[in-house]
């Protein structure tokens, strides 16, 4: 007899119909399929950005499940026994859902399955979030990469499974289980007023990433390999905060971009390796899980890092009031899109890390606090790279230089009068919405006279020499983005 029990699937950050092999083996199995998201510790823990945009990316799926006749249940608590409830609630014999890399999530994923398995239920986990599963990359001895570019080459040429076409029906159970609201979870609370002025830079959903990547295609991808770093125009595929939450799949991006290379399109191997960084990144989480919280050489665990989060020159640049403009627009960007160029997120780290002596780790929470696109492995290898204390770093003596980067980057002063209000006669929006995104106790006002710098550039980059000269270490190699 055909089996016609219910399939629960667990939605966490694949949050998409097509490229989505977890729903689509659901729904060609023919049984009903129940798609549940759980508010778990891992949605709780998060920082205020990627909470609110998370909520935003499972209000719009679960929109988009419902134009297709099915439904997003929501529960809340422990996802074991979330899990087991649902199990008991709908009589669901299997439970599929995506795999994650991350230490916590592998630990909780790892502990669920075994008690499934042993409640006489079949659990299947999909390859859905990256490119190359991070064991089946290795060295010729056998071992994990540790560099960018060797890693490149070993996966260049590798087979990326085709995406799925979205599913054309998604099959419903007859009766649902009881959902929670997102009113009732309000996972925008810890993102207070800025929410509402990140939101207006901010487009949801599956539809509004497959749009931008196709404009991206169309307008910018020939570009790239130069664009990319430019800071005056947009010239990137913004597709970060989409793969965050899994609202676009890598393997689409890979094939799109395989697809131009193919085409004899000058910027899209230039795509390609770009993406691998973020393979890159997770590869190192995976093989080296100790990247998200600690000194990836250990030998940086004795730095002289200022660690104090209260000091006022980390004070000063959380609050975009370094008075080096580069680095408050960089920030500033951050605050009201809840994104930043890459070019400029090398400049403030740099500037943190080096100008500033403090530890990395400062920098590396301010982010997950406040980037949309936050990604635990490409936030910490990104810190590391810049501080000099991963692998494959930039060797801790390259100091970036604010003002050379600017006159570089962006010659015209575009982007920085883009975001910084002070001085202007009549600041664009962009530059007033940073005052109205951050909390209101900061007081700062765009009528205020622009801040004096934190640290002479020369000052501060002789400090940082003279540290690294006595605390030694470091080496070199490629740039990441
Ligand atoms: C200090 C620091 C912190 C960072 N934190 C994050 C983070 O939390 N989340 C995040 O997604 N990226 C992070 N990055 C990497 C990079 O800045 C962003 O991925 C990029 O700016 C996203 O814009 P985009 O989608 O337009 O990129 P595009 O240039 O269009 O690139 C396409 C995709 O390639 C990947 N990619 C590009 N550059 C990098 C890179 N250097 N490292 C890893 N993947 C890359 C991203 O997935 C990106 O969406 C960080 C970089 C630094 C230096």
């Amino acid at each position: 007899m055909q089996d016609s029990s219910p399939i629960l699937l667990w939605l966490r950050r694949d949050l998409r119909m097509q490229d989505a092999p977890a729903l689509a083996a659901a729904c060609a199995s023919g049984r009903p399929v129940v798609p549940v998201f759980i508010r778990d510790a891992s949605v709780d823990n998060l920082g205020a950005a990627p909470k609110w945009r998370l909520g935003r990316a499972v209000e719009v799926f679960a929109a988009s499940l419902a134009e297709n006749g099915s439904r997003l249940i929501l529960r809340s608590g422990n996802a074991r026994d979330v899990l087991l409830d649902l199990v008991r609630e709908t009589g669901a014999a299997d439970v599929y859902w995506s795999r994650l890399y991350d230490p916590a999530s592998v630990e909780r994923d790892t502990a669920i399955k075994s008690d499934l398995k042993k409640a006489g239920l079949a659990v299947h986990s999909f390859a859905t979030a990256l490119l190359f599963e991070p064991w089946e990359v290795a060295t010729g001895g056998g071992g994990h990469y540790k560099v960018y570019s060797p890693f490149w080459r070993a996966v260049r040429g590798r087979d990326v499974a085709a995406p799925s076409p979205a599913p054309s029906a998604i099959p419903a159970p007859d009766r649902w289980p009881l959902s929670e609201t997102l009113d009732q979870w309000d996972l925008s609370t810890p993102m207070r007023r800025g929410a509402e002025i990140v939101g207006r830079y901010t487009e949801i959903g599956e539809a509004a990433a497959q749009r931008r990547f196709d404009a991206f295609l169309d307008d910018d991808l020939a570009q790239y390999a130069h664009d990319r770093n430019a800071l005056d125009r947009v010239g990137t595929s913004g597709m970060s905060p989409y793969l965050a939450t899994g609202e676009i799949g890598p393997r689409t991006l890979w094939h799109a971009a395989m697809r131009a290379h193919h085409d004899g399109n000058a910027g899209a191997e230039t795509y390609l390796k770009e993406l691998v960084w973020r393979e890159f990144a997770w590869h190192l989480c995976w093989h080296t899980p100790h990247i998200l919280h600690r000194s990836w050489r250990e030998e940086w665990d004795a730095f002289p890092w200022n660690k104090d989060e209260n000091h006022p020159d980390a004070i000063a640049w959380k609050r975009a009031c370094t008075g080096v403009p580069l680095v408050d627009a960089g920030l500033r960007e951050m605050q009201v899109t809840g994104t930043m160029h890459n070019r400029a997120r090398m400049v403030v780290a740099s500037y943190l890390t080096k100008h500033l002596m403090c530890d990395w780790r400062i920098g590396q929470r301010w982010f997950e606090q406040h980037l949309v696109d936050w990604d635990p492995a490409s936030n910490a290898m990104g810190w590391q790279w810049v501080a000099g204390s991963g692998p494959d770093a930039a060797p801790y003596f390259r100091i970036f230089n604010p003002e050379t980067q600017r006159k570089t980057f962006d010659p015209d002063g575009t982007y920085v009068a883009r975001w910084i209000a002070e001085g202007q006669e009549s600041p664009p929006r962009t530059a007033l919405d940073y005052f109205e995104a951050v909390p209101a106790r900061w007081n700062l006002r765009p009528s205020a006279p622009y801040p004096e710098p934190t640290v002479g550039l020369a000052e501060g980059r002789a400090r940082a020499l003279a540290a690294y000269d006595a605390a030694r270490g470091g080496s070199g190699s490629d740039n990441p983005g």
